[in-house]
């Protein structure tokens, strides 16, 4: 793998955001989808639907070739690459293995606040898979981040239900432009990796529809995602993948989802009672599978369940429907033509790289360090081996394996050229303790961090330090299954970085080097106790395959940082909600705090946060007004418009994140202090403003009715809050809603 390869950025924004130049089949409309899937079902025997409801191999559907499929069906994961191709029966590559461009992290991509690069990261995705042949990708992710510790936060779009429905929308529609079926993923209540495949979850119905599904909900009544994977857990005592009020109740009743539930792999426990709770393909890896088809004795129990008529034929055909609805939606089912796709092209990788410095965050400049001058850095040292260490071919089945990975110390020698950087690496061999060998990832566990050597060079780092004029201090979590902090099927013992790397950090910054940048890398709040010792911190989540670059681009201001924290920096875990509510453990978990989830809980609580939700500082400063214009100060029957002015105040183009909040009046149910509404990234050349409109209904001052089970919004005066952070407000104003509103289940 070329790890240093350089890439001229210059090469143009507009190219990178381009929409691929081959026209788009418009998606088979749903009434003549289901028109296809009824007659290619009218063909098939009883084995032959229910073949289709479990995987043929570790990804694929079986093809039918006497009912007119002639190809199986192909599946890959994830949210932010095609993972490479899995061999037919088992989780080993096929070799060569494929490789693909790697995309940031959906935690990186909520860091963006930005619909547009939501849009192009589906459309890379989309265009990857129809180039690899797969049909349907296993993503995205929109688990809600409940508690930091939870080990792929990064895999998600953030603590916000809001800002999580706005973003993946645009991907689940960008992924599907290119015919490739989207999988709305882990439904529901997966909030941890700890015991993941046993824990017992119990949301209030209020928490659950203001929290934890409006993400689900958009991706699949907005984004039209063809397919939805059920999660591993229980939720109330009844396995995710079993359960009728989420499968039948919420999917299609009240959303009217079409497609087909796919099982996590191995998350089916048994044939008729998912079938009659609105199960649909089960998927383990291959020869596992045993509920629907046992693929080791050639046998069909679930047909078998339908002739003991425990399970009836009607349902059977419902499913089967299903799955071959999503396949007549890509045209797969149809053989129509479908749009052509494309991989690892420059274009890809530019998106990648660009869509990276999008969502870096500037959290701290105190004293204006940064950006950087090239011509006068002078000798940069860079501390931390994490800066040269590939992170894309680590993260569980969200791992990629791109073309070439930049790392952060590549980027900055290649960019300094002769004068070049060095490295000091600082982190010891690290070594697992508390991990459950006996399948970690479908049992899943906690992996605890230790640095096994306590960090030695001393003098050696000390005196580095001394003679250069630029340090670069690279800390954070890793990526990873095996040798991790953060990664798939565990969640972090601690929120703390390991004791060791925490003192480093401490001696390091103590040293007080005036030229320090510390840059930290992690997909989730982590515990910092160094912080008020850092002048100059950025944060970045995972990039992908640019990350290096992106972060220099950033560092060195070619990109002027505009990224926002997706999630509530806490200073210390007890500050937590999960933490104080006691709401975590690995059997029964009562989501106790409700919806007071992020910043809603800080908000609550009134605990200051290290860092708060939304917040993102800039190279240049801006002005936000919220406008006071008579005609917005009643709300209409329909709409609550209102316009936000932002300037650039400041001497380089940038752009800024209008974050909208909005504060119920007290009521009969209790509300939170506030909650996002509404955001909009503008871009700006000095001395610029713009006014920004958003426009809100009635509905979106509603909250959940548990006793009524509707949305209702009680008569009062709201506060509509403007800001540039969830703590940072520059403007507000009131309107009025009239009379109580309610609308029923949606
Ligand atoms: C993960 C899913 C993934 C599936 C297939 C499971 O372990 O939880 O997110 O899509 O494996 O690789």
């Amino acid at each position: 793998m070329e790890i240093r390869g350089q890439l001229k950025f210059a090469a143009a924004a507009a190219f990178a955001c381009a929409l691929a130049a081959t026209p788009c089949r418009a998606m088979l409309d749903d009434a003549a989808a289901e028109a296809a899937a009824r007659e290619v079902l009218g063909r098939m025997t009883l084995e032959e639907k229910v073949s289709l409801l479990a995987g043929s191999g570790t990804m694929t559907l079986p093809a039918v070739p006497r009912a007119g499929i002639d190809a199986e069906w192909t599946m890959s994961d994830s949210s932010s690459t095609v993972r490479p191709s899995l061999s037919r029966m088992d989780w080993d590559y096929s070799e060569p293995k494929s490789e693909n461009t790697c995309l940031p992290s959906l935690s990186a991509l909520a860091q963006t606040w930005d619909v547009a690069w939501a849009r192009r990261h589906g459309e890379v995705l989309g265009a990857e898979c129809r180039d690899r042949g797969v049909d349907q990708i296993l993503g995205p992710g929109v688990n809600i981040m409940r508690t930091p510790l939870c080990g792929r936060n990064w895999e998600y779009l953030g603590e916000d239900p809001f800002l999580a429905a706005r973003m993946c929308v645009p991907v689940v529609e960008g992924i599907q432009s290119f015919d490739v079926a989207a999988t709305v993923k882990h439904f529901c209540l997966n909030n941890q990796e700890l015991a993941r495949g046993t824990v017992d979850t119990v949301a209030d119905a209020r928490t659950l529809n203001e929290i934890y599904l409006p993400a689900f909900r958009a991706a699949i009544v907005e984004g039209g995602a063809l397919a939805v994977m059920t999660s591993y857990n229980r939720i109330d005592g009844v396995w995710a993948s079993e359960c009728g009020y989420a499968q039948k109740g919420i999917l299609r009743d009240r959303w009217g989802f079409r497609g087909p539930t796919v099982t996590d792999w191995g998350g089916q426990h048994s044939a008729a009672f998912a079938a009659n709770n609105g199960g649909g393909i089960e998927m383990h890896k291959g020869s596992r599978i045993k509920h629907n088809v046992n693929l080791k004795t050639g046998e069909f129990p679930l047909a078998e369940a339908v002739r003991r008529g425990e399970v009836p034929q009607a349902t059977v055909d419902g499913m089967t429907a299903r799955t071959l609805w999503m396949m007549a939606k890509t045209g797969f089912l149809t053989k129509a033509q479908r749009r052509r796709g494309e991989r690892n092209t420059v274009a890809h990788r530019l998106a990648a790289r660009m869509e990276a410095a999008e969502s870096v965050v500037l959290v701290r400049n105190d004293a204006g360090l940064l950006p950087l001058d090239a011509a006068s850095v002078g000798r940069l040292l860079v501390i931390g081996c994490g800066a040269d260490d590939p992170q894309c071919g680590k993260g569980g089945s969200a791992e990629g394996n791109p073309p070439c990975e930049v790392t952060l110390f590549a980027a900055l020698t290649n960019r300094l050229g002769a004068a070049g950087a060095t490295l000091m690496p600082f982190c010891a061999k690290r070594t697992l303790a508390a991990t459950d060998s006996s399948n970690a990832i479908e049992a899943g566990s906690h992996v605890e961090m230790k640095l096994d050597e306590a960090w030695s060079g001393e003098d050696e780092l000390k005196a580095a330090v001394a003679a250069a004029d630029t340090v670069i201090v690279f800390t954070g979590t890793e990526l990873g299954i095996q040798e991790n902090m953060e990664g798939e099927g565990r969640d972090r013992v601690e929120f703390d970085l390991p004791p060791e790397l925490q003192a480093a950090m401490h001696t390091i910054l103590g040293w007080g080097h005036p030229r320090t940048v510390v840059v930290s890398r992690s997909g989730t709040p982590v515990g910092y106790t160094w912080t008020d010792k850092a002048a100059t911190l950025v944060q970045a989540s995972y990039l992908g395959m640019e990350w290096g670059n992106a972060i220099a681009d950033v560092l060195f201001g070619d990109v002027n940082p505009c990224g926002k924290l997706a999630q509530t920096w806490p200073r210390r875990y007890a500050d937590t909600a999960v933490a104080q509510c006691g709401t975590y453990n690995a059997t029964n978990v009562a989501y106790n705090e409700r919806f007071y989830v992020g910043y809603r809980w800080h908000d609550a609580k009134g605990i200051a946060p290290l860092f708060p939700f939304g917040h993102g500082l800039s190279y240049t400063t801006w002005k936000i007004e919220m406008l006071q214009e008579a005609e917005c100060d009643r709300m209409q029957p329909d709409a609550i418009e209102c316009k936000v002015r932002v300037a650039n105040t400041g001497s380089v183009p940038g752009k800024e994140v209008v974050q909208l909040y909005v504060a119920p009046p007290a009521s009969k149910f209790e509300r939170c202090v506030k909650e996002l509404k509404g955001f909009e990234k503008v871009a700006l050349s000095p001395g610029e403003t713009k006014t920004v409109e958003f426009r809100l209904s009635p509905r979106d001052l509603a909250y959940w009715d548990p006793f009524a089970s509707c949305w209702r919004a009680d008569a009062g005066e709201y506060r509509l809050l403007a800001g540039a952070s969830s703590a940072d407000i520059r403007g507000e104003r009131a309107v009025r809603l009239e009379k109580d509103m309610q609308w029923r289940p949606q």
